[in-house]
């Protein structure tokens, strides 16, 4: 299957701003079809997009860690043409075995996006449609979140795991660091 997988790549870059305390490749999907009021990079709704392989974003996400990044960020994905949850979770799969993964999803279906990130083995979650009266990540009124998943496991008395769940910590409030006066 992976040999087929094609993905709206529209760009690539290394930023500081997307996971907290991280230098993040981030890899930006287009055709997206959200279509928030607002929408803060209108560009990423063009559907008219070459299709980029799995094996070169692959390829390109090593280059990146390999030259000093410490996580990636997959910018869109849960709401795009030529993507299905399938090929999403697989991509966030392979990625999430090169480095420590999140997904920014401006989806408004946040079960969802939970079930996708953790399916894809992510380390973070962005989850949350932007709001332009509400701001983004930056805004202490945003309806947004961003979630560090961890995982809690339960033990019987003889200290045998006998289950494995996935936890959301909300550390939406880091992005706020910036912002003067808040309690
Ligand atoms: S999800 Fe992001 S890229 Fe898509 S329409 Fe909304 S703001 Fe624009």
């Amino acid at each position: 299957m992976s040999r087929v997988l094609k993905y709206p790549v529209v760009n690539t870059d290394i930023t500081f701003n997307e996971i907290p305390d991280k230098m993040s490749y981030a890899i930006e999907l287009g055709a997206c079809a959200q279509h928030c009021v607002g929408c803060h990079s209108p560009e990423l709704q063009d559907e008219n997009i070459a299709l980029t392989p799995l094996s070169d974003i692959l390829e390109e996400a090593q280059d990146a860690i390999d030259a000093g990044a410490n996580a990636i960020v997959v910018m869109g994905g849960t709401n795009n043409k030529h993507i299905t949850d399938e090929s999403l979770i697989y991509l966030l799969h392979k990625l999430s075995w090169i480095a420590p993964t999140g997904l920014y999803s401006g989806s408004e279906d946040e079960d969802r996006d939970k079930m996708i990130a953790v399916a894809g083995g992510c380390t973070w979650l962005k989850t949350g449609p932007y709001v332009e009266a509400l701001g983004g990540l930056e805004s202490i009124h945003t309806n947004q979140c961003f979630y560090h998943i961890t995982q809690t496991y339960r033990v019987d008395g003889h200290n045998n795991v006998v289950s494995i769940s996935p936890c959301f910590l909300d550390e939406t409030h880091k992005f706020w660091k910036r912002v003067k006066n808040v309690t």
